[in-house]
């Protein structure tokens, strides 16, 4: 049976559950799905120090655990499951659940979010899972005392780097330019960090081992020497791809596939349909700037709502 909703949020990173947040005290009735990573990207890090109203940090997953419970409290359908299909043609906008759960909503905000990229070579592929990974603070722990090496040169690689730095033994940064774009502040800790080298102008020519991670091959691209770095772990943290695959048959997008947005609004392309978060934002990504355009974007629907009556 069709179930029918007045509003659907899909992604339940910061964007999504504010916009819960939001939309239940507008009596909205929302729904959200939580997709494949429930909490989003916060919860595969570890200290939050900037987001406002926690003097002394919080822990990622902990501060997702807060919007999860402010959200529930206040009356949304927390719900696990992943949006497989849309048909936004019409309204009221048609979205699958999990291959086999179909909704009617009269509005839909997207929050999807980003996910991890990828270096794209075949020996990243082979041994992922077995000492490749693109999340330090999940796999960090298996690699106690050893060497790892990481490849990115951008805020998430720098924390990521100093946070393996507590737990290895030596971390190897492999920066493919002569500088980091990393902040200040980053590049600063990472360079004071005595049990991190950073290898500049540095790329990854191959991952080796046979079963299990034993070294990486790495080309320096000035002299185009290669060397090869005896380690257990690899980790990649070269940044996101929009999570939008879904949504592109209808939903307007940019170049590198995150949802545009009508400057100052929440609006798509499409009038009911709203995004909010990392999957319309390569700019600024940042939790705080998420939560915010998820607030944008309850109010958005709730004035659509109003309009459409
Ligand atoms: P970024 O896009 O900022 O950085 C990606 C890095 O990966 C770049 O240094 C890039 O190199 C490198 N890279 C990309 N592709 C390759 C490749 N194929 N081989 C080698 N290196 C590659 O992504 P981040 O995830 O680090 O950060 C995203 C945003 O989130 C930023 O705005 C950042 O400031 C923010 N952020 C904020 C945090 C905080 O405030 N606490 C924590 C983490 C992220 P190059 O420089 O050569 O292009």
């Amino acid at each position: 049976m069709i179930e029918k909703i007045k509003c659907l949020i899909i992604g339940s990173g910061p964007a999504g559950y504010t916009a819960a947040i939001y939309a239940s005290r507008a009596d909205m009735k929302p729904v959200i799905y939580e997709g494949l990573q429930p909490g989003g990207q916060l919860t595969i890090t570890t200290e939050v120090e900037n987001f406002p109203g926690f003097p002394h940090g919080v822990q990622g997953p902990e501060l997702m655990n807060l919007f999860k419970k402010q959200a529930e409290r206040l009356g949304t359908d927390i719900r696990y499951g992943l949006a497989t299909s849309v048909d936004f043609s019409q309204r009221p906008f048609k979205v699958v659940i999990d291959n086999n759960h179909e909704i009617e909503a009269q509005t839909v905000i997207i929050a999807t979010g980003a996910s991890a990229k990828w270096l794209g070579i075949p020996s990243e592929k082979r041994l992922n899972g077995v000492g490749v990974s693109a999340c330090a603070v999940c796999d960090g722990f298996f690699y106690r005392g050893k060497d790892v090496a990481i490849v990115g040169a951008g805020d998430s690689a720098a924390e990521e780097a100093s946070y393996l730095a507590n737990i290895c033994n030596k971390v190897y940064m492999l920066v493919r330019k002569d500088k980091m774009r990393a902040s200040k502040a980053m590049i600063h800790r990472v360079s004071e960090t005595k049990n991190i080298e950073i290898l500049y102008n540095t790329e990854t020519d191959e991952i080796l081992g046979e079963n299990a991670v034993d070294g990486v091959r790495v080309r320096n691209n000035i002299t185009n020497e290669l060397r090869t770095l005896a380690i257990d772990g690899f980790f990649v943290a070269i940044g996101h791809n929009p999570n939008t695959e879904i949504f592109k048959n209808y939903i307007d997008l940019d170049e590198q596939g995150y949802i545009k947005t009508i400057p100052g609004s929440t609006k798509t392309n499409i009038e009911g349909v709203f995004a909010c978060g990392d999957v319309q934002d390569k700019n600024y990504r940042q939790a705080i700037t998420a939560a915010g355009s998820g607030c944008m974007a309850a109010l958005d629907a709730e004035r659509f709502l109003a309009l459409s009556h």
